[in-house]
């Protein structure tokens, strides 16, 4: 039986390599230098697709892909029906955060109960985060670029990833509030794990012994 593994281009994929090369297995070929969406490895019977980081959810909800890695971020927006989440690879590590503009005061908006407009591509997790704290909300989806949003008035606040803030700082905002710590994890189709598990338990096994503390 053949073994497909879902991945998106740049970090993830370049930080999965470490862990894939672990339980052996390498790619032919890269996905920068080649447009190729399927990728053959080192072994006949396991391929790597290449698709949106939004997107490793649902080929392997759907069992297109039997196990793929996606972001916390991302596992959460799309709700994880039909995947098991066996490990957190610790990989692609940065935070999710309230930013406004330097200069906009957020606590006392909270304190006064102000209603804030509030840009993000995670609105499933920003509905959670304001609705736990009692901060009343309009949530405006967006899919890129957030931080232009409090610039031209479309927003008070956004809620985006952070790594090392330099974008924050390079558009005059500022990070006011912790929304939670992301990682990537290894997600596995449930139907998958019990049909293909003599060949699917080893590698799952493998991966999980290379991950870095
Ligand atoms: P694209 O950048 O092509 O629009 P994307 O933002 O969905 O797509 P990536 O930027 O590769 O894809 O992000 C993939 C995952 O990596 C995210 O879901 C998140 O978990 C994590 N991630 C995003 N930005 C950072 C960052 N700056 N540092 C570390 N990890 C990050
Ligand atoms: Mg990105």
């Amino acid at each position: 039986m053949s073994i497909t593994i879902a991945l998106s281009k740049g970090r993830i994929f370049e930080e999965t390599l470490p862990l894939l090369a672990a339980a052996g297995i390498e790619p032919l070929e890269s996905p920068d230098s080649s447009r190729k969406l399927i990728i053959d490895t080192n072994h006949a019977e396991i391929r790597l697709i290449i698709v949106r980081a939004t997107d490793v959810p649902t080929y392997v909800q759907y069992g297109a892909a039997d196990i793929g890695v996606a972001g916390h971020d991302v596992l959460l927006e799309h709700g994880g029906a039909g995947l098991y989440q066996p490990v957190d690879l610790r990989i692609a590590q940065c935070r999710l955060m309230v930013a406004t503009r330097v200069g906009f005061d957020y606590e006392a908006a909270v304190r006064q109960g102000a209603r804030l407009r509030v840009a993000t591509k995670y609105t499933e997790s920003a509905r959670q985060h304001f609705a736990k704290k009692g901060v009343h909300v309009d949530l405006i989806k967006l899919y890129g670029s957030m931080e232009l949003a409090p610039l031209v008035g479309l927003a008070d606040a956004i809620v985006d990833l952070v790594s090392t803030g330099s974008t924050l700082k390079a558009n005059q905002l500022v990070a006011v509030e912790h929304v939670l710590d992301v990682s990537s994890r290894l997600v596995v189709n449930q139907a998958a794990l019990k049909l293909k598990r003599k060949q699917l338990q080893p590698l799952l096994d493998q991966i999980a012994s290379a991950i870095s503390c």
